[in-house]
C-alpha cells in the first residue's frame, strides 16, 4: 500500500474520505481495486488507518515490543516517523512466546526451567490461533511474508469425556467427536421426520416443501433411505449409536457447533505461522529494522510537560539507569505493569488502568516420545473436550506423522486447577499426567519433558490477556493526555482484547490519534 497526500491541507484524510474520492475519479470499480489491493476489508480491528502527511518535529517513543507496540512502529516508519521503542525483555512479542529447546525463564517467586525439546519442536506459550476472520493480523502476515497453515481446531476422531455423576451413563467413557456428531444428528433427524411423517409439527410449508425437507434430514442425519431410521454405519466407527438422551445428559452436544457466537474460538479455519507465533513479532522487528528496538530496557518511569516527555530505564544487563526524551510517549505495555510504574498520567486515568484486569492463564507443553494419539488414536489436532481439571487439552496441528510431539496439556485461566498456581512446577505436571492419562493411558510412558507458562508468574506480563473492560473505561484509556498515550490491547475499541487483532486494533486507535494529534502541533 502506497501513502497517498490527497489533502493539501494539514488535515488527516479518514480512510471514507480517502475511498470516496478513488470512486469519484474511477467508480466503484477504483474503489473495489484499492480494496481488494489492500486486503483491508473491515475485520474485528475495524479498517487500517488510511493516513498521509509527515509532521515536522515528532519523536515517538514505543513502550513494549508486544504486537501492539510493533504494529504501530511498522505503521510509524511508513509515515517516516522518528521513533523508537524500548523493550524490557530480550525478545520481542510479549505474550507471543514461542517455546522452544533452549528457552528459559524464571517464575515470579523463584523456579527456574530450561525446555529440553528437540529441534523443531516448540509450543506457543500465549497466542496460538488465529481465526481466519481476523484480517488485521493476517493481513500483516501477508505483508510481512509471514507463511501461515491451517490450526486444525476441530479433528473428528479426537474424545469427548466427562467425569462425575453428573456425566450420567456415559461418565468416564471415550466417545470421539464423529460419532457424537454422527448420532446426534442422526437421531435427532429421525425424530423431525417421525414428528413430520405424523403431522404433528405445525410447519409454515407446502407439501412439496415439506417433502424437500425430509430428503434433507434423511440424508444429513445418515438415515435409511427406506425406514427413515438411524443406524450405526461403517464411517462412524464401530458400535451401538449412543443414545440420545446419554448424550446430552453427558454435555457432548454443546461443542457442536463452528460459528461461535462472541469470540471465535471455534471458529474453521484458524490459522498459525509456520515455525510457532513468534514469527509474527519477529517479521515486524526485521521490517520495522534493529536499530529502531532497544532490549533489556525496564522502563520504570514516564513523566512530561509542555516540551517533553521524558523515560527512564534501567539497562537490565549494565544495571545502569537512562533517560531518553521524545515529544510522545506511546505506552504499549501490560496494564498490570503501568499500574505500578512512575507514570505522570492523570487520577482518572490510573484509576482505569488500575481497574482493567487479566486473565490468570497457564499453559503446559508436554513432550511426547512418541505421537501415539496420532499412531494408536488417529486424531491429528484438534481438542480433548474434557470436563477434567486440566482446561484445554490439545493436539499439535504441526510436524504430523514425524516422531515426536508436543501436546498441549493444561491451557486454563480459572476453576478449581488455579490453585496450582502456587504448586511446585513438578506436581503441575504430575497433575497433567494423572488427569490426561484417564483418556491417554500411554500419556505416561511417552512423557519426556514438560515447560509450564503461568502468565501471572512471568516478568514483564504479570498477567494474561486483558479482559474486556466496560466502554467508558476503555473510552477512557484511549484519551490523549499531553504528550502520552495508552496503546496496548487492553485500549482495543472494536474487538476483544484477548485477541492479537486487539492488540493491533489498539495500536490503530493510537496511531490515528498519535497521528492528528502531531500534525496539528
Ligand atoms: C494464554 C494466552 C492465549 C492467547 N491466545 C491467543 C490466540 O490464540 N490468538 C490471538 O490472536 N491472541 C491470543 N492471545 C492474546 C494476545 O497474545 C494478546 O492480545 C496480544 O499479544 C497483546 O499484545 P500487547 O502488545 O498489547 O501486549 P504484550 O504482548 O503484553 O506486550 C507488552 C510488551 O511490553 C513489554 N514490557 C513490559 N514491562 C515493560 C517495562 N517495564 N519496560 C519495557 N517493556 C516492558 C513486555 O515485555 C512486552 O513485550 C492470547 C494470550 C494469552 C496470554
Amino acid at each position: 500500500m502506497t501513502t497517498t497526500n490527497l489533502s493539501h491541507s494539514r488535515s488527516v484524510p479518514t480512510r471514507r474520505r480517502f475511498l470516496g474520492h478513488l470512486g469519484a475519479l474511477g467508480g466503484s470499480s477504483l474503489v473495489m481495486t484499492a480494496l481488494s489491493s489492500w486486503d483491508l476489508m473491515a475485520g474485528p480491528a475495524g479498517t487500517r488507518p488510511v493516513l498521509s502527511g509527515r509532521p515536522r518535529n515528532a519523536k515517538v517513543l514505543i513502550l513494549g515490543a508486544g504486537i501492539s507496540g510493533l504494529a504501530l512502529g511498522y505503521e510509524l516508519s511508513r509515515l517516516g516517523y522518528d521513533f523508537h521503542v524500548l523493550e524490557a525483555r530480550d525478545r520481542v512479542g510479549g505474550l507471543v512466546w514461542t517455546v522452544h529447546g533452549g528457552t528459559t525463564h524464571t517464575e515470579i517467586g523463584g523456579e527456574h526451567q530450561q525446555c529440553t525439546w528437540d529441534e523443531g519442536l516448540w509450543l506457543n506459550a500465549g497466542a496460538w490461533r488465529i481465526p481466519y476472520t481476523h484480517t488485521g493480523v493476517l493481513n500483516y502476515c501477508k505483508e510481512l511474508g509471514v507463511p501461515l497453515e491451517i490450526f486444525v481446531n476441530e479433528a473428528d476422531a479426537s474424545y469427548f469425556y466427562r467425569e462425575g455423576a453428573d456425566a450420567g451413563s456415559l461418565a468416564n467413557t471415550r466417545v470421539r467427536l464423529g460419532e457424537v456428531k454422527a448420532d446426534i444428528v442422526g437421531q435427532v433427524n429421525e425424530l423431525l421426520v417421525k414428528a413430520i411423517d405424523q403431522h404433528s409439527l405445525d410447519l409454515p410449508l407446502t407439501a412439496e416443501d415439506q417433502e424437500r425437507l425430509v430428503g434433507f434430514l434423511v440424508a444429513q442425519g445418515y438415515l435409511d433411505r427406506k425406514d427413515r431410521r438411524y443406524r450405526a454405519f461403517a464411517d462412524r466407527g464401530p458400535g451401538d449409536p449412543y443414545q440420545l438422551s446419554a448424550l446430552l445428559k453427558a454435555g457432548f452436544g454443546d461443542r457442536l457447533r463452528s460459528i461461535s457466537p462472541r469470540d471465535g474460538i471455534t471458529t474453521a479455519p484458524m490459522f498459525h505461522p509456520v515455525g510457532g507465533m513468534e514469527q509474527i513479532p519477529k517479521a515486524f522487528a526485521r521490517a520495522i529494522g534493529p536499530s529502531r528496538i532497544t532490549f533489556n530496557a525496564e522502563v520504570h518511569s514516564v513523566r512530561q510537560d509542555d516540551h517533553a516527555a521524558t523515560v527512564a530505564y534501567r539497562d537490565t544487563k549494565t544495571g545502569r539507569t537512562r533517560t531518553l526524551t521524545a515529544d510522545y510517549v506511546v505506552v504499549c505495555l501490560p496494564l498490570s505493569i503501568v499500574a505500578g510504574l512512575d507514570c505522570q498520567l492523570s487520577a482518572e486515568m490510573m484509576a482505569a488502568v488500575r481497574a482493567t484486569t487479566y486473565s490468570n492463564s497457564a499453559k503446559a507443553g508436554l513432550g511426547m516420545k512418541r505421537r501415539f494419539w496420532e499412531e494408536d488414536d488417529q486424531i491429528f489436532g484438534g481438542h480433548l473436550y474434557s470436563n477434567l481439571p486440566i482446561g484445554e487439552f490439545s493436539y499439535p496441528s504441526t510436524g504430523y506423522f514425524s516422531r515426536k510431539g508436543v501436546l498441549l496439556g493444561f491451557y486454563l485461566h480459572s476453576g478449581p486447577a488455579v490453585t496450582l498456581m502456587d504448586r511446585p512446577i513438578g506436581e503441575r505436571v504430575e497433575h497433567v499426567l494423572t488427569h490426561s492419562s484417564k483418556v491417554h493411558p500411554q500419556m505416561r510412558r511417552e512423557f519426556e519433558s514438560a515447560y509450564c507458562v503461568w502468565w501471572r508468574k512471568v516478568e514483564y506480563s504479570r498477567g494474561g490477556f486483558a479482559n474486556a473492560a466496560p466502554l467508558a473505561r476503555r473510552a477512557q484509556l484511549s484519551k490523549f493526555e499531553n504528550r502520552l498515550l495508552i496503546g496496548s490491547a487492553a485500549t482495543a475499541p472494536h474487538s476483544e482484547p484477548d485477541w492479537q487483532e486487539g492488540a493491533i486494533a489498539a495500536a490503530w486507535q493510537a496511531l490515528t490519534s498519535l497521528h492528528e494529534h502531531a500534525m496539528r502541533s
